[in-house]
């Protein structure tokens, strides 16, 4: 196995080493490296087209607030129009911080921003949705509640701002946990989701969903964070350890600790699962169906965020 080297190519000191490919990397050569990935991703799937109105989808954490940077460069070369999005689920006590580094890290960049609320939204934050789980006595965990709840309020606040475009901050690691979530509780439906050309999504959707660093490692976002000094979260959601995902993570963590690049074998493979998935007879069909309660976007007869919402109101 390469060992990391004190130089990189360029002869500059080296800042990071990239165990799947052994490369030693200073800090203007990752960089340089994090931005080529981006754009080859966005070009091999069409993600952006020239005079696109991109929303992204900003939590303020490492990923979204790296991915923000990185796009309000490459907006520019394809004379797109660049806006944040933030939603407040209503966290008290972890909200509030990466909310006001979004507001910092846009100011910085002169993007606008769009700020609205669960509670704006749905008229109940995450934190009183999840006094009435404890209530009702619910079998629901807080991110099976937010997720949907969080996919609606971007695509509210995306029509409200008029965009055409909505980014996402999924990175690889963030792809892998849900093909295994949705491998565990067979939703096969929802492992075509996955695939960036699946049809029902660029069919139906209002605004087609892109997600330019679905081939960047989560650690690799993090760094990029660090090393260009970007304002981002450093607190974890109180909520986020009561699903399966994170045990998940840990244990892809774990393999590519002992096996550096098994996380891009298994990536490349998820692809071609979705992508059979997706052009399975009958599969786009299930997918583009609509919600009898809403009219969104569903692959039962009610939605997810219906079906939510009845649970917690
Ligand atoms: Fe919502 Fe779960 Fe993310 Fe917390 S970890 S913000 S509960 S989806
Ligand atoms: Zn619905």
């Amino acid at each position: 196995m390469a060992k990391p080297k004190p130089q990189c190519r360029c002869g500059g000191k080296t800042v990071y080493f990239r165990a799947y490919n052994g490369e030693s990397l200073c800090q203007t050569c990752f960089n340089e490296s994090i931005f080529e990935k981006v754009k080859k991703t966005i070009s091999k799937y069409g993600m952006l087209k020239y005079g696109d109105r991109v929303g992204m989808a900003l939590s303020g954490g490492k990923d979204s607030t790296s991915l923000l940077h990185i796009m309000s460069k490459i907006v520019k070369g394809h004379a797109s129009e660049l806006l944040a999005i933030t939603i407040d689920e209503g966290i008290s006590g972890y909200r509030e911080e990466s909310i006001k580094n979004a507001e910092k890290i846009t100011t910085e960049l002169s993007i606008p921003l769009f700020v609205k609320s669960y509670s704006d939204l749905f008229g109940i934050s995450l934190d009183e949705a999840m006094e009435v789980r404890s209530e009702k006595s619910l079998k629901i965990t807080s991110c099976g509640v937010c997720g949907p709840l969080r996919r609606r309020a971007i695509d509210k606040v995306a029509e409200e701002a008029g965009v055409n475009v909505v980014a996402t901050a999924h990175n690889l690691d963030d792809i892998l946990q849900t093909f295994y979530i949705n491998l565990y509780s067979g939703d096969v439906e929802r492992i075509a989701w996955l695939d960036p050309e699946f049809r029902p999504i660029l069919n139906h959707f209002a605004a087609r969903r892109i997600k330019p660093v679905m081939e960047v490692y989560e650690q690799e976002l993090a760094f990029f964070a660090y090393l260009n000094d970007l304002p981002f979260q450093s607190e974890s959601c109180p909520y986020m350890n009561e699903g399966i995902r994170t045990e998940i993570r840990l244990h892809l963590n774990e393999l590519e600790r002992k096996h550096p690049g098994i996380k891009y074998s298994t990536f490349r493979t998820v692809m071609a699962i979705a992508k059979g998935v997706d052009g399975a007879e009958g599969s786009s069909g299930k997918g583009a169906s609509r919600c009898d309660k809403c009219g969104a976007v569903s692959s039962g007869s009610i939605c997810s965020v219906c079906q939510t919402l009845s649970l917690i109101n």
